[in-house]
């Protein structure tokens, strides 16, 4: 599983700094060696097809390096190579062994989590402070895994006196693992975690606007471990993603994203070898606030839920519903909030809100802001880009909406809210559930009463109460609706990876006794 120093992967074309921030010590020793390879069967290799493609700096819309761009030639290689490992040693490992190396590789990620922290913050754009939790999280994930493998047992079931019923939980095998590029080092641990654990093998496919990370690793004199059992693949989703999706040798794909990739997904799986199915898509969540509620305590949170990682979070509370009782007094006070937001560099310290991760991500964005603006919604605070050069766009609050606009049905995935007022509890349970997604929501009050039944009247997987984006890896993530298929985190996620077989033995009639 250990990925080996890059300097010895790749060709030996011209070396390029990374840029970060001046001020930031470089935590990257030598120069990238380009391109950086894709990670098949323990060795960085250039791809079948030797192209490559460019990673972009958000902040400065500069390159940073190159990356081999991985084809459908090159899944299949690593699909073989995920196969012979999942055939040949790495079934053959003990539980206990599967967990030493997944705590193994925790270490390695704390050891190294400024620099990972660093590559990721340049990759995407994300603070620094951002990152740094990120691989925090990160680790705690994978060590959380570790201690999964050897607790994992089935059943034995009484069906007669005459027969031995029990059950096991088996590996599904070569499992496709798609991510994006919002949390890049902490969708891979969530996905390899609960999969690795469980004795499966993996193809994942990173997010080609962040291969960066995954691409490349620290160094470390060790000796790789298990051929196969972890591939990591760069490319692009409707090539290798789309590989993945339809291979008739992958037995399960898990893919974190959008809904409609998520649809195509789907479809790819069935229409191949119906290869198993879970995914995490979008949401349009909604955070309510009661006029009984903490009101300061409640803005942060507001705040938070929507600027968190520049709003680029399946779960980001994009839809806020106040009580009308406190609205006017809330929006001011909200907006004089968002407006203190720090944005800028990531590598700033004290900034809150970096860039949004691409162009076209950017352009997207703007293009919702533009929808609301033309659809009547006023605009509160921001609706514009921040500078000239790299993908900043300020805090935007938009109010005056109607649940048919654009900006409230659809998800935005930048830091662009809405604000609504509503009535009483069943006036916002109803206003709250009127989307097509589920992943998550929040209510803030100090009436427990009202909490608890709010809580179980959203249709959502995730509801958080008088606080929000709170997510450990203790506990089960995902969406009702069209926000996903399964859990991830959790004790749940192991559900996603293994296969229930039970075993009945005929023992004939039972001793006299
Ligand atoms: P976004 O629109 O935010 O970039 P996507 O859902 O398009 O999010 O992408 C998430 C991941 O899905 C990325 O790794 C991307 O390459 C991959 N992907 C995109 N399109 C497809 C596809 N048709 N089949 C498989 N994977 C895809």
């Amino acid at each position: 599983m250990r990925m080996r120093d890059r300097s010895r992967i790749i060709g030996d074309q011209s070396a390029k700094e990374p840029r970060l921030h001046p001020g930031v010590p470089h935590p990257v020793t030598g120069p990238f060696k380009q391109p950086i390879g894709l990670f098949i069967n323990n060795e960085f290799v250039e791809g079948v097809k030797k192209q490559k493609f460019d990673v972009i700096n958000p902040s400065t819309e500069e390159v940073i390096c190159q990356v081999c761009e991985g084809t459908e030639e090159d899944v299949d290689l690593a699909v073989k190579a995920a196969r012979a490992a999942f055939n040949g040693g790495w079934r053959e490992t003990t539980p206990n062994e599967r967990g030493r190396l997944l705590l193994k590789l925790a270490d390695i990620a704390e050891a190294n989590l400024d620099l990972l922290a660093a590559v990721e913050s340049l990759d995407n754009g994300k603070s620094i402070t951002n990152a740094k939790g990120d691989v925090g999280a990160v680790v705690g994930t994978i060590r959380y895994y570790g201690g999964w493998a050897d607790k994992i047992h089935g059943k034995t079931i009484d069906v007669s006196p005459e027969m031995l019923n029990y059950t096991r939980q088996e590996p599904i095998g070569v499992c496709g693992q798609i991510i994006p590029w919002n949390f890049p080092l902490l969708m891979f641990a969530w996905k390899i975690g609960p999969a690795l654990a469980t004795g499966n093998t993996v193809v994942m496919k990173t997010a080609e606007q962040t291969p960066s990370l995954l691409s490349s690793s620290p160094s470390s004199s060790r000796r790789p471990a298990s051929p196969g059992v972890l591939n990591i693949v760069s490319g692009f989703g409707k090539t290798a993603g789309a590989a993945v999706s339809s291979h008739m040798d992958i037995d399960k794909v898990a893919f974190t994203g959008s809904t409609p990739v998520g649809r195509t997904i789907m479809k790819a799986a069935a229409d191949s070898n119906l290869k198993k199915v879970t995914l995490e898509l979008g949401g349009k969540s909604p955070n309510i606030i009661f006029d009984d509620a903490d009101i300061e305590h409640a803005i942060e949170w507001v705040n938070f839920g929507i600027l968190y990682n520049h709003g680029q979070c399946c779960c980001a509370g994009t839809r806020i519903f106040v009580q009308e009782t406190i609205y006017d007094k809330f929006l001011a006070a909200f907006k004089e909030r968002a407006n203190r937001t720090t944005v800028g560099d990531p590598f700033d310290e004290g900034v809150f809100q970096g860039p949004q991760v691409s162009q076209l991500q950017f352009d997207r964005i703007m293009g919702y802001i533009e929808s609301g603006k033309s659809e009547g919604a006023t605009v509160e605070t921001g609706g514009e880009r921040l500078g000239n050069k790299g993908y900043f766009i300020k805090p935007t609050i938009f109010s005056n909406v109607t649940p048919d606009m654009k900006i409230m049905k659809e998800e935005i995935f930048g830091p662009v809210c809405a604000i609504a007022k509503f009535k009483d509890a069943e006036d916002v349970v109803h206003l709250a559930n009127d989307t097509n997604y589920g992943l998550a929501a929040a209510v803030h009050t100090k009436n427990i009463t009202t909490a608890i039944k709010v809580s179980n009247a959203i249709k959502a997987g995730t509801v958080w109460v008088n606080c929000y984006n709170v997510l450990s890896y203790q506990v089960p993530f995902g969406g009702f609706k069209e926000s996903g298929i399964g859990r991830e985190l959790g004790e749940a996620a192991l559900a996603n990876y293994t296969e229930s077989k039970s075993v009945t033995v005929h023992l004939g009639k039972p001793f006299p006794h």
